[in-house]
């Protein structure tokens, strides 16, 4: 019963209690849960692959089509499991997609493995096969990388659009319109060093809020802040902003010394709230005085020094998140001052416009018409909290892509290659032929790592509906044809199509991040033949009713 659990990928998923599974049975429960973990996501890849629905102990629910929020939901609780969320989640910090694509391939890797040892192959070789065979397939994307520039709009369109593809967030016109936008957002604030692109992704400030419609989202060239202006007499909308920004409480600091003063008359309460309130005053006189008309802080706001801030008609914004008062300076161009006696008129930032606005039932300020401003912001709408949430990760994707694709990092990794499995099929061709210049068993693990590569043009193509044996042969020839390295998986088709021609490219640096990921997880889960868990003693499949005895 127990030997049969162990090699049932379902079972093993689950947790269970104390075991320990020693050498090859070890290494088989391993590949069992890869290829389970792989297989489990893999209809999800692709333009026509399915979505997920995820339901949590607490009954949220989540509808994804993204790699790593469904692993990361699943909640698995295999330490090999374990393993492939980390390399999920690897791929979206790095580079944001392709997170479905680096399971798809370990699991396979690790399939192809098992074939091998069960052959008699020793996991040492294999994974000696498969350490040669990343490294040269490395070699080969480089190769295969097609240099972009950020001015190719049509280009990075197209790049943008694929990310988009599989992502469940309205029509064509409606992603054409959001590539536009993060392109718009990537170029403003991307720098220039030596000539080298260098863009800092979380200079691109994603705000959401539930209501409206996807159509709604917005680029703004300046930062939105999740708050509302302090007091109802303040001004809403102020052109021309000249903005403090505080790391400082507009309030009276009740320091213990204070607390212990005696009051022993009328006289000395009232004399003791005066002196409180001018000092409120003496804040808001001061922002006066250096010019300022909008003031953001970290802080409170004190309701005195409300009343005399909107006098004043200054707007004033509390309790603004570090994260949020970090970007406010890079697109105003102003400073965060720690204390308001500090406080300078060259320390303030500017904006064309600074204005409070309803979006849906809640207000947002907005600082817009910053001057080149280095931070800026994606306001996300949707209708649900689900449609939101899966709209932002659609966003992140896009972001992570397009940076991926522009960036140069000078590695050879910076441009486009063909999507649709047509470069994997380009890897794992010139992998056959490199396997013949590797003597021994090895030269077997670096042909099976050419068989999982394959793997990807496979499932787009059994995701399209498409017959993949046959579809699959017929790519491989077509790869050994002069020109051939452009052919890969036309889903919309179900054919096989050329990628170039049907504008389906992707980010080199994608691509590669899923072979050195993919690599690295199968080599330590191949390692791995001695298996200890502490989970307690109690056997996973004794049920405590059927058990009278007391613990
Ligand atoms: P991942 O999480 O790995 O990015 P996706 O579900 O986004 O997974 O699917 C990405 C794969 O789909 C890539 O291999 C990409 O080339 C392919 N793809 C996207 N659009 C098309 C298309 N129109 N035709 C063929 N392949 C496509
Ligand atoms: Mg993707």
């Amino acid at each position: 019963m127990a030997e049969e659990n162990r090699l049932n990928p379902q079972y093993v998923v689950l947790p269970e209690g104390a075991s320990r599974v020693l050498g090859r049975d070890a290494l088989r429960t391993n590949i069992a849960i890869g290829v389970a973990v792989a297989n489990i996501i893999k209809t999800t890849l692709g333009p026509k692959g399915m979505d997920k629905m995820l339901i949590s102990d607490l009954g949220d629910i989540i509808i994804t089509n993204d790699g790593a929020t469904i692993l990361n939901e699943m909640n698995l609780e295999h330490p090999v499991a374990k393993i492939l969320v980390e390399i999920a989640k690897t791929q979206d910090k790095e580079v944001g997609d392709g997170t479905t694509s680096v399971v798809v391939i370990a699991g396979n890797l690790l399939k192809e493995a098992g074939d091998l040892i069960e052959k008699g192959v020793h996991p040492i070789n294999i994974i000696a096969g498969y350490k040669l065979a990343t490294a040269r397939a490395l070699e080969v994307l480089k190769d295969l990388t097609n240099k972009i520039s950020i001015e190719d709009t049509d280009k990075l369109v197209k790049v943008g659009m694929v990310t988009l593809a599989s992502k469940n967030i309205g029509d064509d016109k409606v992603k054409e319109r959001l590539v536009k936008e993060v392109i718009s957002a990537i170029k403003q604030v991307m720098e220039k060093v030596d000539n080298k692109i260098i863009v800092d992704k979380d200079r691109i400030k994603l705000e959401k809020k539930v209501g409206g419609s996807i159509e709604d989202t917005k680029y703004i060239n300046g930062i939105v802040i999740d708050k509302e202006v302090a007091h109802p007499n303040m001004p809403k909308r102020i052109e021309n902003a000249k903005i403090a920004l505080l790391d400082y409480a507009l309030e009276i600091k009740k320091t213990e010394a204070e607390e212990r003063i005696e009051i022993t008359s009328p006289d000395q309460i009232k004399k003791f709230l005066e002196q409180e309130q001018e000092m409120l005053k003496e804040m808001a006189d001061k922002l006066k005085e250096v010019g300022a008309n909008v003031v953001f802080t970290q802080k409170g706001i004190d309701d005195v020094a409300q009343h005399f801030l909107a006098k004043y008609g200054i707007m004033a914004v509390r309790r603004v998140k570090k994260s949020d008062m970090e970007a406010l300076a890079r697109a105003t161009g102003g400073k965060i001052v720690t204390t308001i006696d500090d406080l300078s008129k060259n320390d303030l930032g500017f904006a064309g416009l600074v204005e409070e606005r309803k979006i849906g039932n809640e207000a947002m300020v907005f600082v817009e018409k910053c001057k080149d401003p280095k931070s800026v912001s994606i306001l996300i709408r949707a209708s649900s909290q689900q449609a939101l949430d899966e709209a932002e990760r659609a966003l992140t994707d896009l972001i992570g892509a397009l940076t991926a694709l522009v960036e140069d990092r000078g590695d050879g990794y910076s441009g486009y290659v063909y999507g649709g499995g047509a470069t994997y099929l380009e890897i794992a061709r010139k992998l056959e032929e490199y396997a013949k210049e590797i003597p021994g068993k090895e030269q077997l693990a670096v042909k099976a790592y050419a068989n999982a590569l394959k793997s990807i043009a496979a499932t787009l193509a059994e995701n399209s509906g498409a017959d993949s044996v046959s579809l699959l042969v017929e790519l491989e020839n077509k790869h050994t044809q002069k020109n051939g390295a452009v052919y890969g998986v036309d889903v919309a088709n179900s054919s096989i199509g050329n990628m170039s021609e049907i504008g389906v490219i992707e980010p080199a640096r994608v691509v590669r991040q899923v072979l050195i990921s993919a690599g690295e997880a199968v080599v330590i889960i191949l390692r791995i033949d001695d298996m200890i868990s502490a989970k307690g003693t109690k056997s996973s499949s004794s049920n405590p009713s059927e058990n009278p005895e007391p613990e």
